[in-house]
């Protein structure tokens, strides 16, 4: 039996004025997605629970059939896991975005997307103006960086689950007065961030970006931190080897966690120019190796936060016709398989946010009745009996043998 998982981001929505009041899915033409749904079931599933950040760190935790409950430490030690860095049992991964502060504004949280190399100069520079310190601090790509708290049994960190950050995308032309860190260990986030506002506006990188008319790195952002979270690996939960196709890291990052393999596709960009039919393609190689396919599609979240609807129903079409069609007819011709599309969270146009609530799924395969259903979209699934407001149950109801 093969199984395919496909997730188009943020693709759940609501009713669009422009668009006669339909959502987005309702609006697109997705015939391979409408034939999942025809040949199988529609339903829905609320993956987020309400006291957790909206968005695809808990919500892709959930598809994966992980209680986010039990298993959610943090956004950081996710990207950790994606970029291979080993974290002990003392050790905290905190995001540590460079972002440009002015009059107490949150003006860009990607302080003008930074350059990598810029990035890792300022970073550098704060790592030897702290001395010897347990703390980390580890370049990534732009904007998107991490330090890592190094504790150990003698010398704890400070830092429990009720530390609590926010993201600076969240902050965005807002008053960052009242949200720098709370919680245990706060001071030394406050007091990191304070150090950084010192040191960095002076910069030979800052004078350089100022000189260039871009805005300067005035503040790191400290945010989503967490242990390394211990995932029973999906192999071992489930009996079944998967393979994640992305281009975010946070998705890669969960991936490593449960024990997927992770496949780069060449043209993968996780925006609205992304290959789609070469992501297409490799899964379907991919399911000659593997018993379980999952492809990730950042494109629909991203039209979504630019509040572009038509740009959002050309993603939605583009994953249907080079990505849903051809693995469904591969997965036709290779025996038993089940299919399964359903995006992470809602991320509606009309706010350019993402959502918590719920997002509709079609599924069709070995065992699961045909319902009778029209199509894919929010108001079918809306009407379906299979409404799974604990979102993690939904994987080991794919994946069971059992009927639907
Ligand atoms: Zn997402």
């Amino acid at each position: 039996m093969k199984y395919v998982l496909i997730i188009p981001d943020g693709c759940a929505d609501l009713p669009v004025d422009a668009l006669g009041g339909k959502t987005p899915l309702q609006a697109a033409h997705v015939p391979a997605m409408d034939a999942i749904a025809q040949e199988g079931m529609v339903g829905r599933s609320d993956n987020t629970p309400a006291h957790f950040p909206a968005g695809s760190e808990v919500a892709n935790m959930s598809l994966f059939g992980y209680d986010p409950n039990r298993y959610f430490t943090g956004r950081a030690p996710i990207e950790a896991a994606a970029r291979g860095l080993q974290l002990g049992p003392y050790d905290w991964a905190i995001r540590c975005n460079t972002v440009t502060i002015e009059n107490q504004i949150m003006v860009d949280f990607t302080a003008g997307h930074v350059s990598t190399e810029e990035s890792q100069r300022l970073l550098e520079s704060m790592q030897a103006a702290m001395g010897p310190q347990p703390w980390e601090f580890v370049p990534g790509v732009s904007y998107r960086n991490l330090l890592i708290y190094r504790g150990s049994a003698g010398n704890a960190s400070p830092f429990s689950s009720d530390t609590k950050t926010r993201a600076p995308h969240d902050l965005t032309d807002l008053s960052v007065v009242d949200d720098y860190p709370r919680g245990p260990g706060c001071d030394w986030l406050s007091d990191l961030m304070q150090r950084s506002a010192e040191l960095l506006p002076d910069h030979p990188v800052n004078v350089d970006r100022r000189a260039r008319g871009l805005r300067p790195v005035t503040h790191l952002w400290l945010w989503g931190l967490g242990k390394t979270p211990t995932l029973e690996s999906f192999a071992q939960r489930f009996g079944v080897r998967g393979a994640m196709i992305t281009a975010v890291d946070l998705l890669r990052g969960l991936a490593a966690l449960v024990g997927w393999d992770r496949i780069e596709v060449p043209g993968a960009t996780g925006y609205l120019d992304t290959d789609y039919a070469a992501k297409g393609r490799w899964a379907v190689d991919a399911l000659n190796q593997y018993d379980m396919v999952c492809v990730h599609i950042e494109a629909p979240d991203e039209a979504s936060h630019e509040g572009r609807v038509a740009e959002k129903i050309k993603a939605l079409e583009s994953i249907d016709q080079h990505i849903v069609g051809p693995i469904h007819e591969a997965l036709k011709k290779q025996g038993e398989y089940r299919i399964l599309v359903t995006p992470d969270h809602p991320t509606p146009v009309s706010t350019k946010k993402h959502a918590h609530g719920w997002v509709p799924f079609a599924i069709c395969g070995q065992g699961i009745a045909k319902q009778g259903c029209v199509g894919y979209d929010e108001v079918q699934a809306g009407k379906s009996s299979l409404q799974f407001a604990n979102g993690w149950e939904l994987m080991p109801r794919f994946l069971s043998r059992s009927d639907f």
